[in-house]
């Protein structure tokens, strides 16, 4: 006998969780327990669904670390009674929050879907019922009583992506996301196409391990040309920061000024990590390839290779958060925990 999957449907807020007031025109936030109820198709799904919300709902805008932990709470406590789970979030910072996600759930054996919409349910044009729908599927998709997806996807028009490789590359297009460096992992058409060979292998002998210390104490300096250096020395200097990542050009490219390169030795020296990410939305730093990232890698700047930047501010502060000395630190960054980033 087939036991139908039992799938936690987890409101954090979004667009997709609103609703126009007919009298006002202005979207409102949605009655979460009456969802079921206005989607009839969810009862056509061969799962059994509960639902759980946020006390207060937010707009994705205002998602910060307390939030990430609130969220990896709720799945944890009920990891064992759910076979998937599925978050409605808001599109501006979902992919923050799913990579954050990622990095939370070590030997993750359950899918964690992700998904939102540009348009409110409630709108006659909606792109929010169709993620929906077909997030809960593919969150129910088992294969000889298993689940078929083991890690934490972002589904969104028609394609479930690796959560911690997208990024929001459009505000007006249903296609809102990205997936640059890695494939789509399943492509909804007339059937699920399951990209099998893309999926994350599980080992289901590996207990899941749950990581909750996010260490927020970072800074984010993004490179462009007259950059300046009084600016950069200010910022650099202030006790607060415990990681930087430097938003480099191309393949990990910045001027070759001595000040600049000054700044970022005298900051590894000080036990501070600083990370290379590339300001491209494709491909990969590869420190050493031009003249003008020779000196990072010698001052032991980390390659932050092909990962996103918002899986790379996720990783950094979770890396800092298990209090690493920085060369474990720097070792461990630039290999990949999730699959954030390619292996070479
Ligand atoms: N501002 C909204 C949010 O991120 C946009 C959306 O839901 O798509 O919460």
């Amino acid at each position: 006998m087939n036991i139908a999957p039992n799938i936690l449907l987890i409101y954090t807020g979004g667009t997709i969780g609103m609703i126009k007031n007919f009298e006002t025109g202005a979207l409102i936030a949605f009655d979460f327990d009456e969802l079921l109820l206005k989607i009839p198709e969810l009862k056509q799904l061969d799962c059994n669904i509960d639902t759980i919300s946020f006390k207060s709902p937010i707009d994705s805008s205002d998602m910060n670390v307390a939030r990430w932990q609130e969220l990896g709470d709720m799945i944890n406590s009920a990891y064992e009674k759910y076979d998937g789970f599925v978050v409605l979030h808001g599109s501006d910072t979902m992919s923050y929050t799913a990579s954050a996600v990622s990095f939370m759930f070590e030997n993750l054996a359950k899918p964690i879907i992700f998904t939102g919409s540009q348009l409110p349910i409630g709108d006659l044009r909606t792109d929010a019922k169709e993620n929906l729908i077909t997030a809960v599927q593919i969150a129910a998709l088992q294969e000889k009583g298993k689940s078929v997806i083991t890690e934490v996807g972002l589904y969104f028009e028609y394609k479930l992506l690796r959560a911690n490789r997208t990024t929001k590359i459009n505000a007006e297009h249903f296609e809102a996301f990205q997936s640059p460096n890695y494939p789509p992992l399943v492509a909804s058409g007339v059937h699920l196409k399951i990209y099998k060979s893309f999926l994350r292998p599980v080992n289901r002998r590996k207990k899941m391990v749950y990581h909750t210390h996010f260490d927020n104490n970072i800074v984010i300096v993004k490179m462009f040309p007259g950059i300046n250096e009084r600016i950069l020395r200010h910022i650099f200097s202030s006790d607060a920061i415990k990681g930087i990542i430097i938003e480099t050009y191309g393949a990990g490219n910045t001027t070759t000024k001595e000040w600049f390169i000054d700044i970022i030795s005298n900051t590894i020296k000080k036990g501070i990590p600083v990370v290379n990410v590339t300001q491209c939305a494709g491909g990969s730093v590869e420190m050493g390839k031009y003249d003008t990232s020779v000196a990072l890698k010698k001052v032991g700047v980390i390659s932050g290779k092909d990962i996103t930047t918002e899986a790379a501010i996720a990783k950094l502060m979770y890396l800092l958060g298990e209090n690493l000395p920085l060369k474990v630190l720097k070792t461990i960054y630039e290999t990949s925990l999730r699959g954030e980033m390619s292996e070479n």
